[in-house]
């Protein structure tokens, strides 16, 4: 099982975030909340223990928010009921988000590594302090560069470094293509193990996305994000960062095993406010408030809970996979559906392997990065034919092949 903690607490809230944080606010107001939040999770852990057995965790991933706003103790403590409860792995991966500014201002990344953490995840997002101050970041990018020092020495052999890319620009001078190649120079020159960098999309409701309607700030256009998306990637391979996933690029051996489990459908448990859990087909996500969540975890009132259909799981399963650039396995789709992949998709897998957007590989199908570029509309396509095929009262039917 993978184990996600989050952690609801930012400085302040960045411009383009629809995640749910609040600011932790200073002094003794802000102490009692990390109390109350810290006292819930561990409740909310037994609690769950107590219903799903002392189960294997493979990977454990604090995210948020900042984790890095937490104490270390408070981070010793989580790790801790984690090991009591449930049966933690010796060689367990586990991460943490940071911010850069708060790996700056005391030992945390000392005290993260001491209580067991062994993965950082740095939100750099941008080197420039313009970009940064234009994304409502804590953080210029002086401090982004030390952060990586920083946990270097404070131990952390595997480092992740975030970035965003497709930034919004003021009309006629959105970033080009030269400027997110120069950016992920200096972010490959950083020296991480590993890049996610994802497209910034704006999602509704949070002051970038006003801004973008308003016309003060202009995407960049289609044709010019499939272009940036394209050569970044082939210039993170050509200094040695793999492609794993669409937004993923890891050196040999420094694949983010948590976000690989969660692509290949593995359980997991999602603790504290707005977490999703993925039990034995069933799913249930806390609710996206502090204070209700806090309430639910002391009166041990569980989430609503669904349960995973058939089709459902399947359509998770191609459109989890598909993001991987291994692909589907045409061994694991027989065993959930019955049912044979090349047989039932021959032609839209035909289709998009003539067109270079996929392709078959030692019993796998797998997108192309150009198809990545287009995942939405093939995997909504194979959603349509997965319909005709599954009749959700009988489940599957089985295949010829
Ligand atoms: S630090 Fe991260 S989680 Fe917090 S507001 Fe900014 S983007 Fe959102």
């Amino acid at each position: 099982m993978l184990m996600y903690v989050h952690v609801p607490f930012c400085r302040s809230k960045c411009g383009y975030c629809s995640f749910y944080s609040a600011p932790l606010p200073a002094g003794a107001a802000g102490e009692d909340l990390l109390r109350s939040y810290l006292t819930a999770l561990l409740r909310e852990m037994r609690r769950r223990a107590a219903q799903y057995g002392r189960v294997p965790v493979e990977t454990i991933f604090f995210g948020g928010g900042t984790p890095s706003l937490l104490p270390g103790r408070a981070v010793a403590g989580i790790l801790d009921e984690a090991r009591r409860s449930f049966n933690v792995a010796a060689d367990a991966e586990i991460s943490l988000e940071a911010n850069p500014e708060s790996l700056l201002l005391s030992d945390f990344p000392g005290e993260a590594r001491r209580a067991g953490v062994n993965r950082l995840s740095i939100g750099v997002q941008s080197l420039d302090d313009a970009e940064l101050a234009a994304l409502g970041r804590a953080h210029g990018s002086r401090a982004a560069r030390a952060a990586v020092d920083v946990a270097r020495a404070a131990g952390f052999a595997s480092v992740n470094l975030d970035v965003l890319w497709g930034l919004p620009g003021r009309a006629g001078r959105a970033p080009s293509q030269m400027r997110l190649l120069a950016l992920l120079k200096d972010i490959a020159d950083l020296r991480p193990d590993h890049i996610s960098a994802y497209e910034l999309t704006p999602e509704q409701g949070t002051p970038l996305a006003g801004a973008l309607e308003r016309g003060e700030l202009v995407r960049p256009g289609e044709k010019s994000l499939a272009s940036m998306y394209l050569a970044g990637a082939e210039y993170l391979e050509s200094r040695g960062f793999l492609q794993y996933e669409v937004s993923n690029f890891a050196r040999l051996g420094f694949a983010c095993r948590h976000n690989l489990g969660y692509w290949q459908g593995q359980d997991y448990l999602g603790l504290g406010p707005s977490a999703t859990s993925t039990l034995r087909n069933r799913r249930f996500t806390n609710p996206a408030d502090l204070t209700e969540w806090i309430a639910a975890t002391a009166h041990n009132a569980d989430p609503p809970c669904e349960q995973i259909d058939t089709t459902t799981r399947l359509e998770e399963m191609l459109m989890l996979r598909l993001r991987t650039t291994a692909g589907l396995s045409f061994a694991e789709w027989r065993r959930a559906s019955g049912r044979s992949f090349p047989a039932d998709f021959a032609a839209p897998v035909a289709l998009l392997r003539r067109e270079g957007l996929a392709g078959l590989r030692r019993g796998y199908f797998f997108l192309t990065r150009t198809g990545m570029l287009v995942s939405d509309a093939i995997i909504a396509r194979f959603f349509a034919d997965l319909r005709t095929i599954i009749t959700p009262s009988r489940g599957p039917a089985r295949s010829r092949t």
